[in-house]
């Protein structure tokens, strides 16, 4: 922790959504949070604004005019990396993102409430300053290499490019190796939360680690949670 007890200056979160009641909303709602909000109302408006303003944080509509909140993602994403909650019309909508990875934090579906959203949003910024725990600066388990300090990922040689929760999960399991993590220590530790309802989301990143490291890398305990397998 650092000396440091003045004011921060207050965190930008971008919102980004076409229909105006939700908009509006949403940014009243952050605004008497405390954070500052800037609002996009389509994607090439919010891939500027994200270049713009650089926000702590981004509140993502996926059905958007001019390109979708998927393609604001990769887009806001390959820039720089921030912290995403997109917002999704239903959960068959979030299982097809959650399938895509596009690099989003975590999901809400619509409708939901302004109390459950700023929850998130305050999750999300908690995770992203959350200075990192003494972990050793490289871990080494069988052909996986995790450089915590630069967070870099390589696997056989590979460099993997994790999103920075998907980082922050990796490091969690790696902590541990072959030690079975329930889901929702999982979402507790890494994500913040301190219920269980947004176990899925764990899944959706374990999916993204998988794709990018390999399948073998983690094995499912149905039920239960997950476990970094490597070899010895
Ligand atoms: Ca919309």
């Amino acid at each position: 922790m650092t000396g440091s007890t003045g004011t921060s200056p207050a965190r930008r979160v971008l919102v980004v959504e076409d229909e105006r009641t939700i908009a509006e909303a949403v940014a009243a709602r952050l605004r008497a949070e405390g954070f500052e909000v800037a609002l996009a109302a389509d994607g090439p408006g919010a891939v500027e604004a994200a270049r713009r303003i650089r926000p702590d944080a981004v509140v993502l509509d996926v059905m958007l005019p001019g390109f979708d909140g998927l393609e604001v993602c990769r887009r806001i994403q390959a820039e720089r990396p921030v912290p995403v909650l997109m917002l999704t019309a239903r959960d068959d909508e979030t299982d097809l993102l959650v399938g895509l990875a596009v690099g989003a934090d975590d999901y809400l579906t619509k409708p939901f409430s302004m109390r459950e959203l700023t929850a998130r949003v305050h999750a999300l910024l908690r995770r992203a300053s959350r200075v990192p725990a003494p972990e050793p600066d490289l871990l080494r388990l069988g052909d996986l290499e995790i450089n915590v300090a630069e967070r870099r990922v390589h696997r056989a040689g590979r460099e993997a490019h994790l999103t920075p929760t998907e980082f922050d999960l990796l490091v969690h399991l790696a902590a541990r190796p072959r030690t079975v993590l329930p889901r929702e220590r999982l979402l507790a530790d890494v994500w913040g939360w301190a219920d269980a309802s947004g176990t899925r989301t764990v899944d959706s990143h374990i999916k993204g680690l998988r794709r990018k490291l390999g399948a073998d890398l983690i094995r499912t305990v149905h039920g239960v949670g997950y476990a970094l397998e490597v070899a010895r």
